[in-house]
């Protein structure tokens, strides 16, 4: 397919996505005066209309057995962001001749994180977005139209601006972006595991505290390094993504600049609802692990 084309459609499709994105906000902040009491979020019911619109009033609307957030959380966002990448890699072979290290680079680690995301697709069901969040604007202009046209803004950098990467500085990148990816999987996995199956053998031999609710938190392993550890990892790659671009240009940093200030708020708003959720207990384990994403510094 002639995925080049993707360099000069890029802005009418992302004002598309946008539009399409609206309607869908305004569908299903409709159709939620129809649900039933126990199927709306705790956050998006205050009664004013423009924050209810955006945050979503409905946690996990359907149609029939079809998850409309569950679908579009990982779905069209993650897939239309690598083919945008793809579509940025072959139009640079259409004007180079061959594509770049740097794009190489840029597609293959955003590849591995989006085939990462739908591999492990199940673990979604125990994210905010799933659990805590409900379906507004905020999710579905993020799902359909903020991921797949700014997280690939590296890629297209690249096709305008090209960058020469010595071998060390592609070793050193690639040894970031597989450290950062450690940490985030092994981190997000033993997390999950522990809430599937705490007695499962990765799992059970972790320290762990009591907590009212009957369910524990971990203090040792992954979680007992860090409170987001899964951030930090994330936050490495981010990294690795943006510096194959050089340093001569800010905007391929937009995405780890952006995601920094999005995870440490996100941080921010899951700490206030684990201290509802586990009182003491949450504060016993803060004072265990005192660091929320970045050891020694925050
Ligand atoms: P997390 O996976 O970090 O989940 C937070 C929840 O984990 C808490 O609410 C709590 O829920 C549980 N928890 C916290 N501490 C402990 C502990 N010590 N022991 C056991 N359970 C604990 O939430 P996110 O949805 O924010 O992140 C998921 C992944 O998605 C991350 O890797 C993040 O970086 C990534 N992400 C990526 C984005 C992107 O745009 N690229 C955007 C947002 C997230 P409970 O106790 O109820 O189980």
């Amino acid at each position: 397919m002639p995925l080049g084309y993707l360099f000069e459609l890029i802005l009418p499709l992302a004002v598309c996505a946008i539009g399409v994105s609206y309607l869908l906000s305004m569908y299903l902040y409709i159709r939620s005066f129809w649900a039933p009491q126990h199927a709306l979020s705790l956050g998006g019911n205050t009664g004013n209309p423009l924050y209810d619109f955006f945050i979503g009033r409905e946690l996990n609307p359907r149609i029939g057995n079809f998850d409309l957030k569950y679908f579009c959380e990982l779905r069209p966002g993650l897939i239309g962001w690598v083919v945008i990448n793809l579509g940025m890699l072959m139009k640079e072979v259409e004007l180079r001749g061959s594509p770049s290290l740097a794009m190489l680079l840029v597609n293959g680690f955003q590849l591995l994180y989006v085939t990462d995301a739908l591999w492990n697709e199940e673990a979604v069901l125990t994210t905010m977005d799933i659990v805590h969040d409900g379906f507004g604007f905020m999710l579905a202009f993020g799902d359909l139209a903020w991921v797949p046209f700014t997280y690939g803004l590296q890629a297209m950098f690249l096709v305008v601006h090209p960058q020469s990467l010595s071998t060390l500085g592609a070793t050193g990148i690639i040894l970031l972006n597989g450290i950062g990816y450690y940490i985030f999987r092994k981190s997000n996995s033993q997390k999950n595991q522990f809430r599937r199956d705490p007695t499962h053998k990765s799992v059970a031999h972790l320290e762990t505290i009591a907590t009212a609710t009957g369910k524990r938190l971990l203090v040792s392993g992954w979680w007992g390094f860090v409170r987001h550890p899964n951030y930090l990892g994330d936050l490495l790659m981010a990294l690795a993504w943006s510096l194959p671009c050089g340093m001569s240009h800010i905007l391929p940093y937009f995405y780890v600049i952006y995601f920094t200030i999005l995870l440490i708020h996100r941080e921010a708003r899951d700490e206030k609802q684990c201290r509802a959720k586990y009182g003491l207990a949450w504060d016993t384990y803060c004072r265990r692990v005192p660091y929320r994403i970045f050891p020694y510094i925050y």
